[in-house]
């Protein structure tokens, strides 16, 4: 990843202390999104380091979602959606995974999973990587080979890395 695209997309990333709860504090992507050229330009640089190396993106609900779709679009391969429990009609495989507070469930339809495939996992944030954790097991599940991550922010202090030992994590900036 480029300095400059690093730079692009802490120039438009917003900063929310205290969002949802107090103590946390929340990137906000929503200025990078709403950026034409700017989405453009991560799009593409996305779309040239993964060309060749991926036959699927797998985006997480719901700012993943938001990446994986033109990363998919541009490169001219799927997009599987990874969506919280209840979304998808079935059949589905599930994972369930702890929380700081509690448990969550991610739901994939196998049949969007082709045997052997590469796909790679999505989304906006590493925090813990309890998440990101949860979707590799779920398109390990569901027949795909998962070559790596990638993100468009690590906060480093969580460590969640750490959860996703033997796979490349590419971030395009750390906090
Ligand atoms: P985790 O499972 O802890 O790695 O959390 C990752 C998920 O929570 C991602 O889908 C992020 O969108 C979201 N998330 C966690 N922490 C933050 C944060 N500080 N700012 C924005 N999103 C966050």
């Amino acid at each position: 990843v480029s300095a400059e695209l690093a730079e692009l997309v802490r120039s438009h990333v917003r900063d929310v202390p205290d969002f949802p709860s107090e103590g946390v504090l929340f990137r906000d992507i929503t200025p990078l999104i709403a950026d034409g050229p700017a989405f453009d330009a991560l799009i593409t640089a996305l779309a040239d380091a993964y060309r060749g190396r991926i036959d699927a993106v797998a985006g997480l609900e719901s700012r993943g979602f938001i990446l994986a779709a033109p990363l998919a679009a541009r490169l001219g391969i799927g997009m599987v959606m990874v969506r919280k429990a209840g979304r998808l009609p079935g059949p589905v495989l599930g994972v369930d995974y702890s929380l700081e507070y509690g448990t969550a469930r991610l739901e994939v339809r196998a049949e969007t999973v082709q045997d052997g495939s590469r796909v790679l996992i999505l989304d906006d944030v590493l925090a813990t990587g309890g998440t990101a954790a949860a979707a590799i097991t779920l398109i390990e599940q569901a027949g795909g080979h998962v070559p790596g991550l990638a993100v468009l922010l690590e906060l480093e202090a969580l460590a969640g890395r750490r959860k996703l030992e033997g796979y490349e994590v590419q971030s395009v900036l750390t906090y």
